[in-house]
């Protein structure tokens, strides 16, 4: 089971979507230079139709999609949720943050309509960086991946 630490509205990690956030806990990713060390144990509410109706419930049409940060523990109780998110609420975008370097073959890129991929490596630095490892892709029409992590990146 799936379970959060806390969520967040954010307007920058997904561009152009007004986003809650839902910090997912029990990251086995162990980057390691994480900034957040708080998200590996398996602690906090579940994750479910449930808290997810709550949450959505509360911030109603302020926003415009729904990020998973987190979840690779489980990536297909993530391809699940978004499932269902996509039915019970087709207005929302659905957005999901994995730290794993390539996309586990449980997410079905129909559920989906931001994908982030990559560890975070201190030496490449956040999606801000250019030099970053980090991709952020949009799931275009038939599932092709689009790269937008370039609009992270301030212009010269
Ligand atoms: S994926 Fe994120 S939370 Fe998990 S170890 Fe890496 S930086 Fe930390």
């Amino acid at each position: 089971m799936l379970r959060f630490h806390n969520y967040d509205i954010v307007f920058q990690e997904i561009p152009d979507e007004v986003t809650l956030a839902v910090n997912i806990t029990g990251c086995p990713n162990r980057c390691p230079e994480c900034h957040s060390k708080f998200l590996w144990a398996d602690t906090g509410e579940p994750l479910n139709e449930e808290s997810l109706s709550v949450l959505i419930g509360e911030y109603g049409s302020a926003i415009t999609c729904l990020s998973f940060m987190g979840g690779d523990q489980e990536p297909q109780e993530v391809n699940r949720l978004a499932a269902w998110l996509r039915q019970e609420h087709p207005r929302l975008k659905i957005g999901w943050y994995s730290g794993r370097q390539d996309r586990d073959e449980a997410i079905g890129l129909q559920n989906f309509d931001f994908i982030k991929l990559g560890p975070y490596e201190a030496e490449h630095g956040s999606l801000k960086e250019r030099t970053t490892n980090q991709r952020l892709y949009r799931v275009e029409a038939g599932g092709r991946l689009e790269d937008i992590t370039s609009r992270f990146w301030k212009k010269h």
